[in-house]
């Protein structure tokens, strides 16, 4: 597992993140969200909210106990206020529970939350739909509202995407044990091209498999057990790619993707599974997709740390375009019942990226920036997890997973 060259950033990042932990009764607090979280995004202004009721405390679900339970979890709600027909919680909220500093870089329309050394760790704007955490762009379900002197960002965004990358360790309960198997999947094959590039000859299928290939190599070389859904020029149902993570009880699933929009558009977009009745980024389906909860969003958590993770390595290994952590409800992501992410590496449509992709050594560096991604991943796992070194014999062969 120990790799070439010095990365302490995710060791620093992880101590960080423990820093100032504790416990929260998310599900409770999902079920008050539940009633208004289907609402569009950029919906005209109603008529005056509502007064900004008190958070109701539903009696707490007890989950059946796998592991032992974290130390007294303390209750504490996010306040909220009923704004264009959902919950919306104060930015300055946020940076008041983990002594964060608020201050508006520009009066009224960006937000920024800094901590005691003057690090910029969350970023919002007015009416966007997106916000920065460790300077890495992430998508929430609803724009961010300006309100009475105060930006506002939606409270299942808070609790299922900015405080599981803000404060990891509050989910500590929730979260696995590092990966150590891992299915890795090459988008497309057989008579399903994928995106093609018809100037270079490029078919996606092609290129997904080469990086596949390339990445379980260095994994392997990393410690991690890695399995494909496919290792040739084959196509495969949507549903069966997460069921080889499935049947196979895999750690994590990663579906390595290559984009396509029109040529001027370039950079790195990494997708998780939206949460229940969070919004995704581009727009659903069906409608009722939002109310439903597939197998995946039983890793809720670590599938935005997942996603976060592979994003950051991919923009520091690539120095690609960041076109940011998003969510969807993809078939390959929504039936893992372990974490997973899709990554769209880069784009086949743009010709200078294209011209990249084509390389072998380009393919490689794909592959090692995900590698790292997942590495990290790892790391912010296993700080959350102390091995228990006195009870057991180190674990060679499989983690249990709750
Ligand atoms: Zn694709």
């Amino acid at each position: 597992m120990a790799r070439p060259r010095a990365r302490n950033l995710p060791v620093i990042l992880a101590g960080l993140l423990l820093a100032g932990g504790c416990s929260a009764p998310v599900a409770a607090q999902n079920r008050s969200a539940a009633a208004h979280a289907v609402a569009p995004a950029g919906r005209p202004a109603p008529a005056a909210p509502a007064p900004a009721p008190i958070a109701p405390a539903p009696p707490a679900l007890r989950a059946v106990a796998v592991v032992a339970p974290p130390p007294a979890p303390v209750s504490r709600l996010w306040p909220f206020k009923h704004i264009y027909n959902a919950d919306f919680v104060d930015v300055r909220a946020i940076a008041e529970r983990y002594d964060l500093k608020a201050s508006w870089v520009a009066s009224g329309r960006i937000m920024q939350l800094a901590d005691a050394h003057g690090r910029v760790r969350l970023r919002f704007e007015n009416r966007d739909r997106d916000f920065y955490c460790d300077g890495i762009r992430v998508f929430m379900g609803e724009t961010t509202v300006f309100n009475q002197g105060s930006l506002y960002v939606s409270k299942i965004d808070v609790i299922k995407t900015i405080v599981p990358l803000l404060r990891p360790a509050e989910y500590a309960s929730q979260l696995p044990a590092p990966p150590r198997r891992i299915v890795l999947d090459a988008g497309h094959g057989g008579n399903d091209p994928g995106k093609q590039n018809f100037v270079l000859h490029l078919d996606e299928k092609s290129l997904t498999l080469d990086v596949v290939l390339r990445l379980k190599k260095l994994l392997e070389g990393r410690g991690y057990q890695v399995l494909l859904t496919r290792s040739d020029d084959r196509k495969i149902e949507l549903d069966n790619r997460p069921a080889v993570a499935n049947e196979t009880k895999a750690d994590l699933f990663i579906s390595v993707h290559f984009n396509s929009a029109e040529a001027t558009v370039t950079g790195t977009e990494t997708w998780v599974l939206t949460p229940q009745l969070q919004i995704s980024t581009q727009p659903e389906q069906d409608k009722a997709m939002v109310r439903a909860v597939y197998p995946g969003n039983h890793q809720d958590f670590a599938n935005v740390l997942l996603g976060y993770q592979l994003h950051r390595a991919m923009l520091a290994g690539l120095k690609t375009a960041d076109r940011g952590l998003k969510h969807y409800r993809y078939a390959v992501l929504r039936g893992a019942e372990c974490p997973a992410a899709l990554i769209e590496a880069a784009f086949l449509s743009n010709h200078t990226e294209a011209l990249r992709i084509a390389t072998p050594e380009y393919r490689q560096q794909i592959a090692a920036a995900l590698a790292d991604g997942i590495d990290d991943y790892s790391a912010v796992l296993a700080a959350l997890h102390p091995a228990p070194a006195e009870t057991r014999p180190a674990p060679a062969a499989s983690h249990q997973h709750p």
